[in-house]
C-alpha cells in the first residue's frame, strides 16, 4: 500500500496548465502501487506507443485504442472538458475499431458533473422500428425462431442508431465545444488512416463469410479479397465524408436527413452480394423511425457499497441494476483477501442471484413495468443473499425473487425461468476525465464484433445488429418475459458504464465490452479493488470468471489458479472462456490525481493516457 505524496515539478506544470488540485481527505482506499515492470517508461513514452497505465494529472483518457485516446488527450489538452473529449474519443474508435461500434450503433453515457456533484446518464440504446413485432426473429415459414446468424447478417436485426444523438446530446449538456470540433480528430484519423493491428485484422477474418455476402461491405474490408494486412495503413474515406456531413449539417442528417435515407434503404434492401448463398431478411425500419428517435437522459441507479456510492446506467440495460443487486448482496457477506477462493465463490453466486432477477424483471422501462427500486433495494438483496451457501454451489439456474417491498426470509420464491441471451461479445468501453473533476463512463457497441455486416453503401460504417438482444421466444415460463421484440422498444442491455464517488467525489470509473459478461467484469473488478487488497490495474489485469445463472465460463489462468481450482473442487462447473471483457478505467486520488488503467493484454492491450504524467511514480 502507498499513500500518494503531491510531486512539486508536477504541481507546478499543473498550476502552469490552471489545473485545479482538488483538496481531498484521505482516501480510505488510497490509490495503490502496482507492479510497474515494463511500464516504467510509460510517463516519458506516452504518445509514442499504447501503455496500459498512464498516472498523473489535469484529466486522462483510456480506450482500447492509440488513435483513440490520443484524439480524446488532444481535445482535453486544447481546453475541452471530459464530455468533448470522450465524443472525439469515441468518434476516433468508430474509425480505428468500427467492428465494435459507430455511427451505425448505441451506447450508454455516465457522466459526473463536478460543478453540482451530480450524475447523469444518457440512453443512446438503438429501437425497434414501429413495425417489430413479438415474432421479429421468428421464420414465417416454419413459426421457429430464426438462427442466430440469420437473424444477425439481416435487416431485420438493425435498431435505430442511437450514438450520434447520444454524442450531440452530451454536448449540448455538458460539453463545451460543437460536434463539429469533436468530430475533428476523428476525421483526420478517418482521413489519413491508421496501422492495422493484428486484433483489427482478425476481427475482419472472423467476419469474411457475412462481409463477402454485402458487397458495399466486401469493399471495404477486403479489399482485393482478403482482409487488410496486419501493419498496413487503412483509410476509411466514406466515413470521414460521413463525419463532415455530420459536422456541417448536425446529427439531422442521420434522424430527418440524407444519411437517413441511406440507412433506411439499406436495412429495407440489403446490399447483397450476387454469388451469396445466405438468406438475408429484409428489415422494416423507416425514415420516420430514424425521425421518432430520441437519446432520453436517464436518472443513473445508486447503490452505497461500505460507503461509496455507486453509480450505473439504469435500463434499458440492466447494467446498473443487476451490477447494483450483486452488490447489495456482497455487502451482506465478509469478503477478505486472506480467503481469495470463499470472496470468489461469493462473487458467483451472488452475480447468478442477480442474473435471474435481471432476467425476469428488466426490460425497456417505457414500455416495461421495471422494478427497479425494489431490486435494488437492500431489504430485497439480504433476502436473495440468504439463498447463498459458503459451504455450497447453488444448483442452478437459481430462481428469480419477488422483489415487491415485503422481504421476510428465505422461503419466498417465483418460480424458476431460464433463457439464454444472445449478446455477443464486441463493443468498447472509454473513461475520460478533466482537470476540472468531471468523468465520463461511456460504453459503445454494434452488438456483435462486426454487428450486422452490412456497411451503408458509400457511407462507410457499419450497422448494427442490436434487436437480437432481444430474446427471440419468451423465456420466463408462465411468467412475462420483460425483454420480447416490441414496436419502438430497446432491447436490454448489459452495458455497465459505472462511477464510483466516495464522499461525492469521483473515486473510481469503470466499463467494459463482453455481452452479458460486462456486468460480470465490472462487478468482479470492484470486488477485486475494494475488497481483494489489488490496486486497479491489478484488478483490471487478473483472470476473470463469470457467473450469469445460466452460464458460467472462466478464463484460462483463472482456471489454473489455485482459487478456480478450489471452487471447481467446490463444485463451480466452468467452461473456458479465451478472454472476458476488455476494460477501461479511472482511479482519482488526492489533489487532482490520476490512475488511467487500460488492459495490459486482452484485445491486444489498451491505451491509457494523462495530460500531465506523474514523472518518477
Ligand atoms: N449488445 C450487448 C449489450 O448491449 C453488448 C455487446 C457486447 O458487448 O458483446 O449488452
Amino acid at each position: 500500500m502507498r499513500r500518494f505524496a503531491p510531486i512539486p515539478a508536477v504541481t507546478a506544470a499543473c498550476a502552469t496548465l490552471g489545473v485545479a488540485l482538488v483538496a481531498a481527505s484521505v482516501p480510505a482506499y488510497p490509490v495503490q502501487a502496482y507492479d510497474r515492470g515494463p511500464l516504467a517508461m510509460a510517463a516519458a513514452a506516452q504518445g509514442a506507443s499504447k501503455v496500459p497505465v498512464a498516472e498523473g494529472y489535469g484529466g486522462a483518457v483510456s480506450t482500447v485504442d492509440l488513435d483513440a485516446t490520443r484524439a480524446g488527450l488532444g481535445v482535453l489538452r486544447k481546453g475541452g472538458n471530459a464530455v468533448d473529449a470522450a465524443v472525439a474519443a469515441a468518434a476516433a474508435l468508430g474509425v480505428t475499431e468500427p467492428f465494435s461500434a459507430g455511427v451505425g450503433g448505441g451506447g450508454y453515457f455516465v457522466y459526473h458533473d463536478a460543478r453540482t456533484g451530480k450524475v447523469h446518464t444518457i440512453d443512446g440504446r438503438e429501437t425497434a422500428p414501429a413495425a417489430a413485432t413479438e415474432e421479429l426473429f421468428t421464420d414465417p415459414g416454419t413459426g421457429q425462431p430464426l438462427p442466430f446468424e440469420q437473424a444477425r447478417a439481416s435487416g431485420l436485426s438493425v435498431g435505430v442508431p442511437g450514438t450520434p444523438a447520444t454524442w450531440q446530446r452530451a454536448l449540448d449538456e455538458w460539453g463545451t465545444w460543437s460536434l463539429r470540433s469533436a468530430l475533428k480528430p476523428a476525421i483526420r484519423v478517418a482521413e489519413r488512416g491508421f496501422v492495422v493491428d493484428e486484433t483489427f485484422r482478425s476481427q475482419i477474418t472472423e467476419n469474411s463469410d457475412i462481409f463477402d455476402d454485402f458487397t458495399s461491405t466486401r469493399e471495404l474490408f477486403l479489399p482485393g479479397g482478403a482482409p487488410p494486412a496486419a501493419g498496413s495503413v487503412f483509410k476509411s474515406p466514406d466515413l470521414a465524408g460521413t463525419y463532415a456531413l455530420l459536422a456541417r449539417e448536425g446529427v439531422g442528417a442521420l434522424y430527418e436527413g440524407e444519411l437517413g435515407a441511406d440507412v433506411a434503404r439499406t436495412v429495407q434492401s440489403p446490399p447483397v452480394a450476387p454469388d451469396a448463398d445466405r438468406v438475408v431478411r429484409p428489415g422494416g425500419m423507416t425514415q420516420a423511425d430514424l425521425a421518432s428517435y430520441d437519446a432520453p437522459l436517464r436518472a443513473p441507479t445508486r447503490v452505497e457499497y461500505r460507503g461509496l456510492d455507486v453509480y450505473g446506467m439504469a435500463p434499458s440495460s440492466s447494467g446498473g441494476s443487476t451490477v447494483g443487486e450483486a452488490l447489495n448482496i456482497l455487502e451482506t457477506q465478509k469478503l477478505t483477501p486472506k480467503d481469495k477462493a470463499a470472496a470468489l465463490h461469493t462473487y458467483l453466486e451472488a452475480s447468478a442471484l442477480s442474473f435471474a432477477d435481471r432476467n425476469r424483471y428488466v426490460g425497456d422501462p417505457d414500455q416495461v413495468d421495471v422494478p427497479l427500486d425494489e431490486l435494488l433495494s437492500q431489504g430485497f438483496a439480504d433476502e436473495r443473499a440468504c439463498r447463498i451457501d459458503p459451504d455450497a454451489v447453488l444448483p442452478k439456474p437459481v430462481a428469480p425473487g419477488v422483489p415487491d417491498g415485503s422481504y421476510d426470509g428465505c422461503g419466498d420464491h417465483a418460480p424458476g425461468g431460464r433463457g439464454a441471451p444472445n449478446e455477443g461479445l464486441s463493443t468498447t468501453h472509454l473513461t475520460v476525465s478533466d482537470r476540472w473533476g468531471n468523468v465520463v463512463s461511456y460504453t459503445l457497441t454494434i452488438e456483435a464484433t462486426g454487428g450486422s455486416g452490412i456497411v451503408v453503401p458509400d457511407r462507410g460504417f457499419l450497422l448494427n445488429n442490436e434487436l437480437t438482444d432481444f430474446n427471440f421466444t419468451p423465456s420466463q415460463g408462465d411468467a412475462p418475459d420483460p425483454n420480447l421484440p416490441g414496436p419502438g422498444k430497446r432491447p436490454r442491455s448489459s452495458m455497465s458504464p459505472t462511477i464510483v464517488l466516495r464522499d461525492g467525489q469521483p473515486f473510481l470509473a469503470l466499463g467494459s465490452p463482453g455481452g452479458a459478461t460486462i456486468i460480470t467484469t465490472v462487478l468482479q473488478t470492484l470486488i477485486n479493488r475494494l475488497e481483494l487488497g489489488m490496486s486497479l490495474p491489478k484488478a483490471v489485469a487478473t483472470p476473470r470468471a463469470s457467473s450469469r445463472n445460466t452460464a458460467l465460463q472462466a478464463e484460462p489462468a483463472f482456471l489454473a489458479s489455485p482459487e478456480g481450482k478450489a471452487l471447481a473442487a467446490k463444485g463451480h462447473r466452468f467452461t473456458e472462456a479465451r478472454e472476458i471483457g476488455a476494460e477501461t478505467a479511472l482511479e482519482f486520488g488526492r489533489r487532482g490525481f490520476v490512475q488511467a488503467v487500460a488492459e495490459p493484454i486482452r484485445r491486444g492491450g489498451g491505451s491509457a493516457m494523462v495530460v500531465v504524467p506523474a514523472q518518477g511514480r
